[in-house]
Parts: C-alpha cells; sequence; structure tokens
C-alpha cells in the first residue's frame, strides 16, 4: 500500500542533518515493515555501520534488533518500551520514550496505529485488536503522554469525527486549530493521549454518541462500523 513518493527524509539527508547538528546516531526504532516507515534502513546502515535497526517483524528491512510487547531499550539517555498494537500489521510496534532523569511528560511514536483524531486501516487484523491497541494499550499510557503520529491526517479525520459527532465541542475546537497550523505550514504534532480521548471517534468507541451514530451498542462493533464508514466518507472542501 505504499508508494515511494511519500519519502519526505531521505537516508543521506538524515544523516547529514545529525552530523549539523552533533548527534550521534545509534538507533533505529521501526514501528512496522512498511516502505514509507522501513524502506530507508538498508541505505542508514550502509551509511552509519553498527547502527541497530529495532523493531518487531521480520519483514523490516535491514533489521538487527528483534523485539516484543513490554521489551525494553536504552538509547543514549532515553528509555523506550516497546507497545505491541497489532492490526495495521501483526507486528506494528508503538514506542514509549520517557527520560528518566527528566521531568518532562514522557512520548509515544504510534507509527500507523494512532493519528490526531484517527487510526491506521486493519490491513492484517480485525475490530478486536484496534480496540485492544488504542484503548487497553495506548489508551492507558500516562494521560500526558505526548503522541508521535506518522501521517499529516488530521484535518480530514477532524472532519469525519465531526461527522460522527457534530455536536462535540473539542472536535470543532481541534479543528480549527488545525487548519490554522495548516495555513501557517505547520504539523500538528505532537498531541496527549488525554487530548486524543476528546475528539477522536476511534477512541472514544464507548461513548454513547458515537455508539448511537453507528448504530451499534458495543466498543468493538462500533469501532468496525466506523471505520468502514470512513473509508466511503466523502471529506467535505470545507
Ligand atoms: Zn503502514
Amino acid at each position: 500500500p505504499q508508494t515511494p513518493s511519500r519519502a519526505i527524509f531521505p537516508p543521506l539527508n538524515f544523516v547529514i542533518f545529525m552530523k549539523k547538528h552533533g548527534v550521534k546516531l545509534t538507533t533505529v526504532l521501526t514501528t512496522h515493515h512498511h516502505w514509507d516507515r522501513a524502506g530507508g534502513n538498508e541505505k542508514l546502515v550502509k551509511l552509519v555501520p553498527g547502527l541497530k535497526v529495532c523493531g518487531g517483524d521480520d519483514r523490516i528491512r535491514a533489521l538487527t534488533h528483534k523485539v516484543t510487547h513490554l521489551s525494553t531499550l536504552q538509547v543514549g539517555s532515553l528509555h523506550a518500551k516497546c507497545q505491541s498494537t497489532p492490526c495495521h500489521t501483526s507486528g506494528h510496534i508503538c514506542y514509549f520514550v520517557n527520560k528518566p532523569s527528566s521531568s518532562e511528560p514522557p512520548a509515544v511514536f504510534t507509527g500507523d496505529t494512532l493519528f490526531v483524531a484517527g487510526c491506521g486501516k486493519f490491513y492484517e487484523g480485525t475490530a478486536d485488536e484496534m480496540y485492544r491497541a488504542l484503548l487497553e494499550v495506548l489508551g492507558r499510557l500516562p494521560p500526558d503522554t505526548r503522541v508521535y503520529r506518522g501521517h499529516e491526517y488530521t484535518i480530514n479525520n477532524l472532519k469525519f469525527a465531526r461527522h460522527v459527532e457534530p455536536n462535540n465541542p473539542a472536535v470543532q475546537e481541534k479543528l480549527a486549530w488545525a487548519k490554522e497550523k495548516y495555513s501557517v505550514g505547520e504539523p500538528t504534532v505532537p498531541f496527549t493521549i488525554a487530548e486524543d480521548f476528546t475528539y477522536n471517534p476511534f477512541m472514544r468507541v464507548r461513548e454513547k454518541t458515537v455508539q448511537q451514530h453507528a448504530g451499534e451498542t458495543e466498543p468493538v462493533t462500533t469501532l468496525r462500523a466506523i471505520l468502514q464508514e470512513k473509508d466511503h466518507f466523502k471529506v467535505p472542501r470545507d
């Protein structure tokens, strides 16, 4: 499902960027095997010999270090804990990262599992698995965790969220904020887990308003129904 045109940061530019900023590249945390996530790994390994490439799937290019749910990694002064979130792909890993010596809130890199107000497509999994990934794994991280997602789908996601919950003020506010960000050419990261629970319909499948929109009474069937609906949703031009 991935095309090379999505590459935004070629490996060589990345290495030049790191050198310029005096950063030593030691470890690559790969969320999943898709081209737009792992496509640069082989070149990076050639440019930086000895590089450790982590991931939860043998299909990840140049993988040197296989991880599983709750595996821990030390990257410089950062501590990473792997969160297995199979569904978009069967080996998808999100990385929960914190700096033990600091009071800064933690961060999570969610690849193609969680986006602002949306979630990834179920290429290799079920609604049950996405429910577990979103609500029981990512949803249980500290509420102030800053989320860095894989794709900038924010405005379209929020227009769908508005369609699901037209009377949710959190959706309206976030959409206005995202449009402002786009107008000055800025990305919509990071956001927090707590914030996403207020406007992301896929995180809100336990709410009555979302269930009623889907015509369902259970969170998992609601999740399945709204994902199917989103696949055919015509995004309004406003
Ligand atoms: Zn993907």
